[in-house]
C-alpha cells in the first residue's frame, strides 16, 4: 500500500469514518504505523471529524434555541471542501518528492563532480608519474652518453699515447745522431793506397763518409757508385755536389754495408756524359 494509493480512495478518510473494509483497514494500519505523514494525516482527520460530529450536536441543541457561531477555526475549513484536503495533502507530497528529486539530483551532481575530481587527481598523478619515468630515463640516458664518451674518451687518450709512442720512435730516426763516426776517404789516383778500414762497432747506428773531390775540372753534378769486392754495384745515386771543402758527403745506415772490401767510384757529369773523377776502396769492419 502506497501513499498514492491511500489518497486516491480517501483511505485516511473512509478509516477515520470506520468505512474501510477489514482486510484494507489492517493493511492501510500496517503501513501507517512507519509513516508520520499518514499519521499526522490521520489525527488531522480524527480532530476534524471530531468537531463535525460535535458541530452537529450543537446544531441540534441550537436549532431549538439560538444559532451559535462557529468555531473561528473551522472557517477555513469550512471553505476549503473535504475532498481538497486529500489534494493539499497530495500536492505536498509532490512538493516533497519535487524537492526530493532535485536534492538527489544535486547529490548526483556532486558526486559526479567529485568523481571527475578524483578522476582528475588520477590522471595528474599518472602523468606525475610518468614525468618522473621520463626523467629518470633520460637521466639514464645521459649516464650512458655520458659513459660512452668517456669511455671514448679514455680509448683515444691511449689511441694518442700509442700513436705517440710510435711518431717518437719515428721522431728517433729523425733525431740527430751524435758520436756517429766519419771517414774520410782517399782517392787512389797518384798513388795507390790500401782500403780505408772502417770499423763500427754496435753502438754506431750510422756512419758517415767524407769523399774529397780532387779533380778540378767543373762538373755541373757528380755521381757516386759502390760497387763490391765482385764489382757488382750495389748502390749509386747522382746529384752530388762538393761542399766549401770540396768534398762530397755521404751518411749510411751501419746495416746497409756487409763486411767486405768495396770500391766507391765518383763520377762528373759534362754534357750528358759521366767522368771518373776517382776511386775510393774501403773495407767495412766490425768491432766485436
Ligand atoms: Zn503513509
Amino acid at each position: 500500500m502506497n501513499h498514492e494509493y491511500i489518497n486516491q480512495f480517501n483511505l485516511i478518510d473512509r478509516y477515520v469514518l470506520g468505512k474501510l473494509g477489514a482486510d484494507e483497514a489492517q493493511e492501510f494500519e500496517k503501513h501507517f504505523i512507519d509513516c508520520p505523514e499518514c499519521v499526522e494525516q490521520l489525527q488531522v482527520t480524527r480532530s476534524f471529524v471530531g468537531d463535525l460530529k460535535e458541530l452537529a450536536i450543537q446544531e441540534t441543541l441550537v436549532s431549538s434555541n439560538k444559532p451559535t457561531p462557529l468555531p473561528r477555526r473551522w472557517e477555513l475549513g469550512q471553505l476549503v471542501p473535504r475532498r481538497s484536503w486529500a489534494a493539499i495533502a497530495f500536492g505536498c507530497l509532490v512538493l516533497a518528492g519535487v524537492f526530493g528529486f532535485f536534492g538527489v539530483r544535486r547529490l548526483n551532481r556532486l558526486e559526479g563532480e567529485l568523481r571527475q575530481a578524483r578522476e582528475e587527481t588520477s590522471a595528474i598523478n599518472q602523468q606525475y608519474q610518468r614525468g618522473l619515468e621520463t626523467a629518470a630515463a633520460s637521466e639514464k640516458e645521459h649516464q650512458e652518453a655520458k659513459q660512452q664518451l668517456t669511455q671514448r674518451l679514455e680509448e683515444l687518450e691511449k689511441k694518442l699515447k700509442t700513436e705517440g709512442a710510435t711518431n717518437q720512435s719515428v721522431r728517433g730516426s729523425d733525431a740527430p745522431d751524435v758520436n756517429f763516426p766519419i771517414f774520410a776517404l782517399v782517392s787512389i789516383r797518384g798513388q795507390a793506397p790500401s782500403p780505408v778500414e772502417i770499423t763500427l762497432s754496435a753502438s754506431n747506428s750510422r756512419f758517415a763518409l767524407s769523399i774529397p773531390v780532387e779533380d778540378t775540372r767543373v762538373f755541373t753534378t757528380y755521381r757516386v757508385t759502390i760497387n763490391d769486392y765482385q764489382a757488382k754495384t750495389v748502390w749509386q745515386r747522382d746529384g752530388f755536389r762538393p761542399d766549401a771543402y770540396h768534398s762530397l758527403s755521404l751518411s749510411l745506415k751501419s746495416s746497409f754495408l756487409l763486411p767486405g772490401n768495396y770500391d766507391l767510384k765518383v763520377e762528373g757529369l759534362t754534357s750528358n756524359q759521366w767522368n771518373t773523377v776517382g776511386n775510393y776502396p774501403f773495407r767495412i769492419a766490425r768491432r766485436r
